[in-house]
């Protein structure tokens, strides 16, 4: 029953691929909070930031006027590789929901990291690459970003130095051995090799290390050593900017066919894929040409937007990174070991933060069991195998399909496939298995760690 109006896959030219980054910040009337040094708590400059950050990337992080930066051409053409990524139109979930409501899904696992994130990570070697730094160093959690990163910085010929959270490194060695097979140097964290890392072993002895505490380490390793520079996989302002390349190819894609949406839906770890999914269409939704639902999703056991406070926190546990006014469970929260972990993370990018505290964006939890119930759904009719991440985003459009159903409004959904979940196989097994648990942390767990956050 495929309608022949609108492809299986709409695939754009080349031709057709965004030339400029959208940056969604410098649309906003209301600025999300400016980052604060974290040892003056004074707004940071683009001098103390470029000691952390690549000089380019610092500024692409605190520029909130400019609305469009050109894409470099070398990335454009590194783009060109694994891009246009399609949008599909999931006819098959559609006839098995038996739902009037039409679906589509952008599928960025078609490269080998097999998620979104080699659209930064591409960027941020580059303009490593540009200043002549030596290499860069950084943190990973499920593995997708350091991966994504390796691949980054073999093109470029860079170091690539990836402190991996010690149960990813333990549960996907695979992953590992892809990083370490494009050149990267991979440390489980916390590790003995830094000052931070050795003082989190002694605090909390048998760790199995968080995102928070893995950035300590690569930013100590990055800051300790002659022409390295951190970088970062989300939540940072430049890796949302980056990943509008994914919104922009889908408002081209829609575009092109006439279609027009009305609810979109990501997942959301720190907001990097979700952010740039939702660019072109939230600028619209501000400017009041079209309005659209837009939905967060994250695990409920790691519920920032949905139970975490928005203000002043440290992004990562060692507190050598600015802070970020964001919606936050408190940096000293270690989220109980579920099967997304690259949705992990105590906190959110402040531009989604501040977008949902003026009401422009929903968030919802949703339980992994459930996720996982509608990633064998899907892989079952659409084929794909989704990443645990990506599954939260098609529970939620699932859900508003079959919402569609009782009403028999035909509403078309967008949501977000950010990645493939071949490295998962052990959360599968779990699932398969009929193991798998749910874990919701109690309102006093959640507040141990918001309890200390930094009075700003
Ligand atoms: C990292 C990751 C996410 C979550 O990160 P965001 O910055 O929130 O986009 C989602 N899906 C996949 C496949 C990932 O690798």
């Amino acid at each position: 029953m495929i309608n022949k109006e609108i492809p299986y896959k709409i695939y754009l030219e080349e031709s057709e691929m965004p030339k400029y980054w959208l940056n969604l910040r410098a649309f906003m009337d209301k600025k999300p909070a400016p980052l604060l040094d974290s040892q003056t708590l004074k707004p940071i400059t683009l001098e103390k930031l470029s000691e952390v950050f690549c000089e380019e990337l610092a500024r692409q992080e605190l520029d909130d006027t400019t609305k469009y930066i050109e894409i470099p051409e070398e990335i454009r053409n590194f783009y060109k590789m694994y891009r246009p990524a399609p949008l599909v139109r999931a006819y098959c979930l559609e006839k098995a929901l038996d739902t009037p409501a039409k679906i589509y899904y952008k599928f960025e696992g078609n490269n080998t990291s097999g998620s979104h994130k080699l659209n930064s990570a591409i960027a941020q070697a580059y303009y490593a690459k540009q200043q002549g730094l030596k290499g860069v160093t950084t943190e990973t959690g499920a593995g997708q970003w350091g991966t994504a990163l390796s691949m980054a910085c073999s093109y470029f010929n860079l170091d690539c130095k990836v402190f991996m959270v010690k149960c990813s490194y333990e549960q996907k060695p695979f992953r590992r051995e892809v990083m370490r097979t494009y050149g990267a140097d991979v440390t489980p964290s916390p590790s003995m090799t830094t000052e931070i890392g050795k003082k989190i072993n002694e605090e909390f002895p048998g760790t199995t290390g968080s995102l928070g505490c893995a950035i300590s380490e690569a930013v100590e390793a990055a800051t300790s050593r002659e022409g390295y520079r951190y970088v970062l996989g989300s939540v940072l302002n430049q890796v949302l900017l980056h990943q509008s390349v994914i919104g922009l190819e889908t408002k081209t894609a829609l575009d092109k066919y006439g279609v027009k949406a009305d609810i979109i839906i990501g997942c959301a770890g720190g907001g990097s894929n979700l952010g740039g999914l939702i660019a072109p269409f939230m600028v619209e939704k501000m400017q009041g040409v079209r309005d659209y639902k837009i939905i967060a999703v994250e695990p409920s056991s790691c519920p920032t937007l949905t139970r975490g406070v928005y203000a002043y926190d440290y992004c990562d546990t060692g507190k050598v990174c600015p802070l970020a006014k964001m919606y936050t469970l408190g940096s000293g929260y270690i989220p109980a070991a579920s099967h997304a972990g690259g949705l992990r993370y105590h906190g959110m990018t402040s531009t989604l933060s501040e977008l949902k505290d003026q009401g422009l964006m929903e968030a919802t939890s949703v339980k992994q069991t459930e996720v996982f119930e509608a990633a064998q759904k899907f892989a079952r009719v659409e084929g794909i195998l989704p990443a645990p991440e990506s599954a939260h985003a098609i529970k939620v459009a699932v859900d508003e399909a079959l919402k569609c159903k009782q009403t028999g409004e035909e509403k078309t959904i967008v949501f977000g496939l950010t990645g493939t979940g071949y490295f998962d196989m052990m959360s599968y097994q779990k699932f398969n298995d009929g193991i798998m648990k749910d874990y919701i942390p109690t309102d006093d767990e959640i507040k141990v760690a918001i309890d200390k956050l930094p009075k700003i």
